[in-house]
């Protein structure tokens, strides 16, 4: 790596450290080279002092939550991913009114909400997040977002902490429009459903979601975002004949065609080759130019 001593100055703010650490244990599509470095930071204070050195060095960093939205090259990164999952934790300020910390998944705040009966956050079910990767994608479905959710966020800007109140010009389709930063914590308000009621949303969802979509293997969700106006991608790709075109060790998800799926042994750039191929012919087809929903790393 060109930095260096990057990896004992790193050690010296007391973080654990992954050094050669392969991406692919950390995307849930499993593809990817290997981290330069990843930092495990566990508190505030920690990513702050971490993301002040990082800047003062100008070392390329990638801020990784879920790893459910990214894609990253064959090649590896070669900064240091900053692997935020080790900051969870969840704090109740009233009944269904709670704080909490960026990397807990969200499935914890689906279990919370059963368990005192408050619900709203039902819709993210099966969804492999973390609430900060969740605010920060603006994850939704079936009519629901996160934003919806969210009163209050802790982001880390360049000059330190800032708490930001949201509002309905926070959050767009699939997009966080705060202030730029790593988001630190989320407040979040839940409806009072009752235990049945919140079960009862938790069901219904997780039957929608694996009767549409493939479950329960390596993808990073839609790879595409749906067009402002007209059918979704997925009909999209479906009508140029893509259902089940495969590349290496990728496949174009026979159930939903704007999954695209790695069988066991896909490499990135499979996955990049589907969507190339994808947007191309639905361009040439339809006159639709498809953007990617994934964070593909790397690429502008
Ligand atoms: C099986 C499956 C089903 C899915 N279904 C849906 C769905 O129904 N609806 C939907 O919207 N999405 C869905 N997704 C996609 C994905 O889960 C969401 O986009 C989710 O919000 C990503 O969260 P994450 O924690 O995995 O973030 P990551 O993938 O780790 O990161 C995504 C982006 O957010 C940034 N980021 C992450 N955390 C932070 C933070 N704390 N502060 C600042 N930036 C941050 C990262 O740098 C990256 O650019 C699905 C994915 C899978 C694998």
């Amino acid at each position: 790596m060109r930095f260096s001593g990057l990896k004992r100055d790193l050690s010296a703010l007391g973080l654990p450290l992954r050094e050669a650490e392969p991406l692919r244990r950390h995307t849930t599509v499993r593809t990817g080279g290997e981290a330069a470095l990843m930092a495990f930071p566990r508190t505030g204070a920690e990513l702050e002092r971490l993301c002040g050195y990082l800047r003062r060095r100008e070392v390329p960093c990638f801020f990784l939550s879920g790893g459910s939205k990214v894609l990253f090259p064959d090649e590896g990164f070669p900064g240091v991913v900053v692997n935020l999952r080790t900051l969870r934790g969840l704090r109740e300020l009233s009944p269904g009114r709670v704080e909490v910390l960026c990397g807990t998944p969200v499935a914890a705040l689906i279990a919370y909400g059963l368990r005192k009966g408050y619900g709203g956050a039902e819709f993210l079910v099966g969804i492999p997040a973390t609430v900060g990767g969740a605010v920060r994608m603006n994850a939704g479905a079936f009519g629901e977002c996160m934003g919806d959710l969210v009163e209050e966020i802790l982001i880390l800007k360049e000059e330190g902490f800032v708490r930001w109140a949201a509002s309905p010009g926070t959050f767009g389709y699939r997009s966080f429009r705060g202030p730029e930063g790593v988001i630190l914590s989320a407040v979040v308000r839940l409806r009072p459903l009752g235990r049945e009621g919140v079960r009862r949303r938790i069901e219904r969802f997780l039957a929608a979601r694996r009767s549409g979509q493939p479950f329960g293997v390596p993808s990073f969700g839609c790879a595409f975002r749906n067009p402002g106006e007209g059918p979704p991608a997925g009909w999209l790709i479906e009508r140029v004949g893509l259902k089940g075109r495969s590349r290496g060790g990728a496949v174009v998800s026979p159930r939903h065609a704007n999954f695209i799926v790695n069988t066991g042994r896909a490499a990135s750039r499979d996955i990049l080759d589907l969507m190339e191929e994808a947007r191309e012919r639905v361009h040439q087809r339809f006159g639709i130019l498809l953007e990617p929903e994934v964070r593909i790393v790397g690429r502008a």
